[in-house]
């Protein structure tokens, strides 16, 4: 079951509407590639505001736990979720384009029905690091096994280079 939330934007503003809710990770299709697991849910607001120099924004806040695949030794990677960011409204494309030319905004196109779930997936998206991997020395010890694989291969491939090398003296 899908649990999109529609929004026009501007009368969202207009009404200085709030809403609170939870989605469950598994809702964010987009998100399954770069997920170790869909468990969980994440918390989330979006609100209706309007700046100091009445430019009208959604103001939207997503806090929790998503797993990532660590790229070093594929295994779970908690990572915290924890953005609040202001997109502000455009009601056309060229209005878009002047407000992204500040670098400090985000800005968004106010189509009338907005779907909140796509929002808060492109927020997350853009938030996760590109190749997320544990510290130094914080793989799990199953993968420290993988590794001493790798550096065996490594060291049999530098073998066969010196047996290679010795061939080439010997000719
Ligand atoms: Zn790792």
């Amino acid at each position: 079951m899908s649990v999109r939330f529609v929004i026009d934007p501007i009368e969202f503003v207009n009404n200085a509407s709030v809403h609170r809710d939870k989605i469950a990770m598994r809702e964010l299709a987009r998100l399954r590639d770069v997920l170790y697991s869909d468990e969980g849910a994440l918390d989330y607001q979006i609100e209706g505001h309007v700046d100091l120099n009445g430019r009208p924004s959604l103001k939207l806040s997503i806090e929790g736990d998503v797993y990532l695949v660590c790229q070093r030794c594929l295994n779970s990677l908690a990572r915290d979720v924890a953005i609040e960011n202001y997109l502000y409204l455009a009601r056309n494309s060229a209005e878009l384009d002047r407000i992204n030319e500040d670098n400090n905004i985000d800005a968004i196109l106010a189509i009338p029905e907005l779907d909140v779930v796509d929002l808060i997936e492109e927020e997350l998206i853009l938030s996760l690091p590109i190749s997320p991997s544990h510290g130094d020395n914080q793989c799990s010890p199953y993968q420290s096994g993988l590794n001493k694989t790798s550096i065996d291969n490594r060291s049999q491939s530098a073998n066969s280079f010196s047996a290679l090398s010795v061939l080439k003296k010997t000719n």
